[in-house]
């Protein structure tokens, strides 16, 4: 096997498209087109010596797939050069990725500033798992750039959000917030998965260490699970891949070989998904039974100015509430004949779901609403179906709650 690209040109050269499709690819002595799925676990040395010199770094080559695979480093490097970082590592899920990548530079004593509107499971890591190993956490308004300047203390060492957030698609400003978080020497992570990659580049505008959950719009196809950290050499060698190697959040070869080929494609179908999701919003918006509709890509978003200054598209998914509370959510989304009621996004297939008693019913009332997720919300993911369809789905579903 080849350690370099098969191809002579720089990637760094290439435009995001064909960096997605040719970028990190290890060819064998085969030759093959598509890039090789290499389940195994382990590898096979050719003496005692080089298994020694592998073991103390002293010559480059896989060990075990716990702490590398070929198959997941095609993975890592594409999505590394997508990205413009200086490192990449995979993970099993998003969640795996959240976890190794705070938990793997944070000691007990420190303490992270985070924003309260976050994906349930990534408010529960900062909410309940650091302060059980003594790493203070204080939640505040991520819209705010106030509050996360009075947030500060002098032992915060990391700053973490997600833009947009899920569900209502509030914005942090990203260029504002690094800013801050340099001056009182704290580290930014940032989850991009709402954003994806192909519409906003957190590291350009400050952030240190980017975090996705390959899960959603990477695979696109709602298959399999998987995770990626992005940050810059020093970060990875020093805390993330020793945390990843020792504690095993590994992504399987066969995974990584999936969100590989997912890769080829992003770029069409986050294209494709921003344009139906566009439509749809604006087809909300003028809908009678329909109160609010939340979408970075309209005017009337409360920070439609901040979205047009740091992303490049509106995303895919689209907030909106209707008349009336849960009852009413319910006979809309039971009416639903397209459109498949799951709390995934960024499938091919549009996916509905109704926050307050999935994704986010583990929270009291009173934290749902100072997040802004009523009864009455629905998030959807909009997918890759014809956007004509879609409409009339939601449509006829409008028609038939009102009913
Ligand atoms: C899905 C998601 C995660 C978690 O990813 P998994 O692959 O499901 O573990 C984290 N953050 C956000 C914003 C997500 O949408």
């Amino acid at each position: 096997m080849t350690d370099k690209p098969d191809n002579q040109a720089d990637p760094q050269a290439w435009a995001p498209a064909t960096r997605l499709v040719h970028g990190g690819t290890l060819r064998s002595e085969f030759g093959e087109t598509s890039e090789a799925l290499y389940l195994t676990q382990g590898y096979v040395y050719q003496s005692a010596q080089q298994a020694e010199a592998r073991f103390k770094n002293e010559e480059p080559g896989y060990q075990y797939s716990r702490f590398a695979n070929p198959t997941v480093s095609m993975f890592e490097e594409r999505l590394r050069l997508l990205e413009g970082a200086e490192a990449c590592r995979a993970t099993a899920t998003g969640m795996a990725a959240v976890t190794a990548a705070l938990m793997s530079y944070l000691n007990a004593g420190d303490h992270v500033v985070a924003a309260r509107a976050l994906f349930g499971s990534c408010r529960y890591v900062v909410e309940d798992l650091c302060p059980r190993f003594g790493i203070a956490c204080t939640l505040i308004d991520g819209t705010d750039n106030g509050a996360w300047e009075a947030a500060v203390q002098p032992n915060t060492k990391a700053f973490f959000f997600e833009t947009p957030a899920n569900p209502t698609l509030a914005l942090v400003d990203i260029a504002a917030v690094s800013a801050i978080a340099k001056q009182a020497g704290a580290m930014v992570f940032v989850d991009n998965v709402f954003a994806t990659p192909m519409l906003q580049r957190p590291m350009e505008l400050g952030a240190d260490v980017v975090i996705y959950s390959a899960t959603k719009h990477i695979d696109g196809q709602g298959r399999c699970l998987g995770g990626a950290v992005l940050a810059s050499e020093k970060f990875v060698e020093d805390y993330l891949s020793v945390f990843i190697r020792q504690t095993g959040p590994s992504m399987s070869p066969f995974n990584a070989w999936v969100l590989l080929k997912g890769l080829e494609t992003l770029p069409l179908r986050v294209k494709a998904q921003c344009e139906n999701a566009t439509k749809i919003a604006e087809f909300l918006a003028g809908h009678p039974q329909i109160t609010r509709v939340l979408f970075p890509g309209r005017n009337d978003h409360p920070q439609a100015d901040l979205a047009k200054r740091q992303m490049s598209g509106c995303g895919q998914v689209v907030a909106f509430e209707v008349t009336g509370a849960k009852q009413e959510a319910f006979r809309f989304l039971n009416a639903l004949q397209i459109i498949k009621i799951s709390n995934n996004l960024g499938d091919a297939k549009s996916l509905v779901t109704h926050p307050a008693t999935t994704t986010h019913q583990r929270l009291k009332p009173e934290a749902r609403a100072e997040l802004g997720i009523s009864d009455a919300m629905i998030r959807l993911s909009v997918g890759l179906e014809d956007a004509g369809d879609l409409i009339g789905d939601l449509e006829q579903a409008l028609t038939a709650a009102a009913a």
